[in-house]
């Protein structure tokens, strides 16, 4: 992600606390006040400008949603979206995803979603992967049982790390495609990254894994 410094975002943040919300650790287990509702909470870890989550949120009013994105400068694009769309079933938090346990508590979440996540090539910095196996507990720590993480990328690299990361710790692969936008998978919303690098020619890789337990 090109980060341009708005030195205007944490201003603008703090004054739209009903759709990025403040104070994020007092909700721990108790989601349901903010969304006034029991529905349940699918979250997409590294949501960058919004688009994906913007549009889950609109096409599944059933679910609530949060988008979690860690700079500032960045979230600020998917606030705009979702000022404008105004969705009672999204909001967005502006944290690292490494302290999602201040956040949230076993059973608060049902779904994790991971979009083009940074691959961090260099195998010293292999613990920034957010499919690394320290995320895959923090996930686990959150998620209710038998909770679903979806990942998609076109790093090939990251996908293959990623499926071998998810099998050591024992997850269950329950969908896997190669090429995505040349399957027969319906439903599909493009994130900006996927966008980008599909029109790139890139192939997009996709898959879904359960916790066993
Ligand atoms: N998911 C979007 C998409 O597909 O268009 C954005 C992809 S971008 C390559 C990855 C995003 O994850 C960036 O916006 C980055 O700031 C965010 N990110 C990376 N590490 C994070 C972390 N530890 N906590 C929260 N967000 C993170």
């Amino acid at each position: 992600m090109r980060l341009r410094n708005k030195p205007w975002a944490r201003e603008y943040i703090e004054a739209h606390p009903q759709y990025i919300v403040a104070n994020p650790e007092n909700y721990k287990g108790k989601w349901h006040e903010v969304f006034t509702n029991q529905q349940p909470l699918h979250i997409e870890v590294g949501t960058g400008k919004g688009r994906f989550i913007t549009e889950m949120a609109k096409a599944h009013p059933e679910i609530n949603y949060m988008g979690i994105e860690i700079y500032d400068s960045v979230i600020v694009a998917a606030l705009d979206r979702l000022i404008e769309a105004d969705l009672p079933n999204l909001r967005l938090l502006n944290v690292d995803a490494s302290d999602l346990n201040k956040y949230f508590e076993k059973n608060d979440v049902d779904r994790v979603y991971l979009n083009f996540s940074d691959p961090w090539p260099k195998t010293r910095h292999e613990k920034r992967r957010l499919t690394y196996k320290d995320y895959l507990k923090l996930y686990e720590n959150i998620l209710v049982n038998k909770g679903e993480i979806h990942f998609k990328t076109d790093n090939q690299g990251l996908f293959e790390y990623s499926l071998k990361s998810f099998s050591e710790y024992g997850l269950l692969l329950t969908f896997l495609s190669l090429d995505l936008h040349k399957s027969e998978y319906e439903g599909n919303i493009m994130t900006e990254y996927e966008q980008k690098f599909s029109e790139m020619g890139n192939r997009i890789y996709r898959c879904e894994v359960k916790y066993q337990n």
